[in-house]
């Protein structure tokens, strides 16, 4: 099922395949783009967007950059300005509106960042702010005014962190979490997991991230080594919100993290126009399935400034996971939940125990 060219077949096309091939460094560093290109790429003209509801936002005025690696777009449906995968990256009017309720640190995450870079909200997991990058910037990321210049990770700054983990014994779990961890290079990577590794009382090392998934490319030979090499249990979570995400290149990544022995979970978010019926979301679980991926959580959105055009009220999301439920084996339903700021845990809605 995989349909990249075999590198040993040398025929014609093969090669100049072959020489297009870009390294995922240049396909990361190369996902910024300007409103105007990412219409281009997808054939729909600015006037079309203009002149439609949500159409033509300020660009100058946007805090959060337009960002998505061209892997991801080309799995977009050109000419459709409602593609699921493009709404999720595509800025609108809407962003600009000022909402009640609806503030810049929705879960007060600085609250719990005394320690630059990481972050102790949950008793037995801690959370490590391994870059403030990421490779796609989701229009509706919660993160999107996070202080990360505060937070710009260093070894200097993880020295700290590190010596936090050392001293609470009752943290047995690591999570690279960001921006995307997997947005650093594998020696930033190695150089902290090897530390980590040093640590008795880590257990397990969990990796939050939505590259196998935007740019599979990512996982390269020097990242599963790593994986390989890490002694304890690893968790992979992706992050995938709709089922036209996973083509044949994300489950050939798929495949290779889970050689490593990883167990690999996804998460979504429940979002207003790109997966908020019943059918989107059996459909994601089923395809997510089909790579060998378990659902984990679907989350609520949580409510920051500039995203409320993408928030479901929690009666409707009941709704469509009652008929969700009711057409998958319980294996394949996430658990939807909601972040908030001063719990101990993620608040569980569905399925009630
Ligand atoms: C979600 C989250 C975790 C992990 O929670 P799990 O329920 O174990 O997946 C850890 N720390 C923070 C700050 C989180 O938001
Ligand atoms: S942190 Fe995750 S959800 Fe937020 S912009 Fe980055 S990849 Fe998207």
């Amino acid at each position: 099922m995989i349909t990249r060219t075999d590198p040993s077949c040398q025929t014609q096309n093969t090669v100049i395949r072959l020489d297009e091939v870009k390294s995922w460094q240049q396909l990361l560093s190369g996902s910024t783009l300007t409103l105007a290109e990412l219409l281009q790429k997808l054939d729909i003209s600015a006037a079309d967007f203009a002149n439609s509801i949500d159409g033509d936002p300020d660009t100058a005025a946007l805090d959060f950059s337009i960002r998505a690696p061209a892997p991801f777009i080309e799995r977009m449906v050109k000419g459709d300005i409602n593609d699921p995968l493009l709404r999720q990256v595509l800025p609108l009017v809407k962003e600009h509106d000022i909402t009640p309720g609806y503030t810049t640190d929705p879960l007060q995450e600085a609250d719990f960042n005394s320690i630059p870079g990481l972050i102790h909200k949950y008793r037995s997991r801690a959370l490590f702010i391994v870059t403030k990058a990421c490779a796609i910037h989701c229009r509706y990321c919660f993160r999107r005014h996070f202080p990360y210049e505060d937070n710009q990770p260093s070894r200097e700054m993880w020295s700290q962190a590190l010596d936090y983990l050392e001293q609470h014994p009752d943290i047995n779990e690591v999570i690279y979490s960001g921006g995307d961890p997997l947005a650093s290079s594998n020696a930033q990577l190695n150089w902290l997991s090897q530390r980590i590794a040093k640590i008795p009382h880590i257990k397990t090392l969990r990796i939050h991230t939505r590259l196998p998934v935007v740019l599979p490319e990512r996982i390269d030979s020097a990242l599963l080594e790593l994986l390989q090499q890490w002694p304890g249990k690893k968790v992979i979570v992706i992050h995938s919100n709709h089922a036209n995400e996973i083509d044949d290149s994300v489950k050939d990544a798929i495949d290779k993290l889970k050689l490593t022995g990883a167990t690999i979970l996804n998460q979504t978010v429940l979002l207003k126009g790109i997966n908020d019926s019943s059918s989107a979301l059996v459909e994601l679980s089923e395809r997510l399935f089909d790579v060998g991926v378990l659902p984990y959580y679907l989350h609520l959105l949580d409510n920051v400034t500039g995203a409320a055009h993408f928030a479901i009220d929690d009666t409707e999301a009941k709704t469509i996971m009652a008929e969700v439920v009711a057409r998958l084996p319980g294996y394949l339903v996430p658990r939807l939940v909601r972040e908030e700021a001063n719990k101990k845990s993620k608040t569980l809605i569905l399925p009630r125990l």
